[in-house]
């Protein structure tokens, strides 16, 4: 790696509220110039309290998306320079995190129906090869590969026997360490992509896939964790060296508080937990902001589970990482709404240490000392 000290940057967090039709859309004061938002939570008479009596929560983000924004502001505010990053070497994450409904497929992926509902994958896979195509000095290379994480369990869902095979039968993602405690995965396949359309088929491929597996799990699809990876490789040419990064899109699980049934199917109490998964990301989370106050914390505790595993560099690590957290503003989410806003606080507070990937490439020197070699011999007429 070419030394480089990199740069220290906040992970960016911006708010995006769903628009709900005919719903009651709860007060909430917004100031888009300060970035802030404002709940307010009407107390009820029976709680013991006056009627009018309110409680306020306030909140800061990097930016606000309010319910009128359209795909194209949030690519062009959220995700455009993460992908400028990611094809100059810079690795880049954007993840949605939210409560089931909130909107995280239609800001990652897009609505189904119509090309301006188009999500940041689409729109991401537009600008990349529209860029590499005016980078003429530059060789680009481009993998993709498309991860979806259940109950711990990684799967690949660009395996092709997605078609024929159960997913107990596919084989699962795993992961392996080596010496320098980089994480490796097997099992999950890279496909080379040389234009927009073959990217956008990929994706296509991958949707339809985890749409097909989430009919045994039924509820599955919103405690699943999406990974959408780009690896981007450039080379300049005369060059020596090889720039390499990688750009995650992530669709979390939904954030809801799991609420245990009943055996005739009622709900009796919220469980103590988050899906899983999300309750180590929450203790990642605790564990960066209490080093980035000071606090001696040695330990990360990245190990925990295969997300925070897979997402090691974005958190903390050598990323430039984008949080979207996603919220509806009806009355009755309130309280999720508000937990979301308050983890998103949190996710504010983490420092990462991004640096330029670039490396020396031993196939650009052979293939350079070969040439030399070559026009030397024509000079001696050899
Ligand atoms: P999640 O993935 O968080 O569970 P979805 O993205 O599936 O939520 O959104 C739930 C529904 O709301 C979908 O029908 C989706 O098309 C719609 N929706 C979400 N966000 C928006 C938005 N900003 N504008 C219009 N429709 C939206
Ligand atoms: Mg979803």
């Amino acid at each position: 790696m070419v030394a480089s000290e990199g740069f220290q940057s906040r992970i960016e967090i911006h708010l995006r509220m769903r628009p709900v039709n005919g719903v009651a859309v709860a007060d909430y004061g917004l100031d888009h110039e300060e970035g802030t938002v404002e709940w307010v939570i009407p107390r009820q008479a029976a709680a013991g309290m006056h009627n009018h009596q309110r409680e306020k929560y306030s909140f800061s983000f990097t930016g606000i998306l309010g319910t009128e924004s359209k795909q194209d502001e949030v690519f062009d505010s959220v995700a455009k320079k993460v992908v400028m990053g990611a094809l100059d070497g810079y690795n880049g994450t954007i993840f949605a995190y939210g409560q089931t409904g909130s909107g995280k497929t239609y800001t990652i992926t897009g609505g189904t129906e119509r090309y301006v509902d188009r999500g940041l994958i689409p729109r991401a896979l537009s600008l990349t090869f529209s860029e590499v195509a005016k980078r003429s000095e530059y060789t680009y290379q481009l993998h993709f590969s498309y991860m979806e994480i259940y109950n711990e369990t990684g799967y690949d869902l660009l395996n092709p026997d997605h078609e024929t095979k159960s997913l107990e039968d596919l084989p699962k993602v795993t992961m392996l360490e080596d010496e320098d405690n980089c994480f490796h995965l097997k099992n999950l396949s890279q496909h080379l992509a040389t234009n927009e359309e073959e990217a956008l088929n990929l994706l296509f491929v991958g949707d339809t896939n985890r749409m097909i597996s989430a009919t045994p799990m039924n509820l599955a699809s919103s405690r699943s964790h999406c990974i959408f990876t780009v690896t981007v490789e450039a080379r300049k040419a005369g060059e020596d060296t090889v720039r390499k990064s990688k750009l995650h899109l992530v669709d979390l699980a939904g954030s809801e508080r799991v609420w245990k049934k009943g055996i005739d199917g009622q709900i009796l109490k919220e469980a103590k937990y988050i899906n899983l998964s999300l309750h180590y990301l929450e203790q990642v989370i605790i564990a960066l902001q209490e080093r980035s106050q000071g606090k001696p914390r040695h330990h990360i505790p990245y190990r925990n589970s295969m997300m925070t595993s897979v997402l090691r560099d974005s958190l903390g690590g050598n990323c430039l990482t984008v949080m979207i957290a996603t919220v509806t503003v009806a009355q009755e989410q309130l309280e999720e709404t508000i937990s979301t806003c308050r983890f998103a606080q949190r996710v504010a507070l983490v420092s990462n240490q991004v640096m330029l990937n670039e490396e020396v490439d031993p196939s650009m020197v052979i293939k350079r000392l070969k040439q030399e070699i070559k026009d030397l011999k024509e000079e001696l007429h050899l």
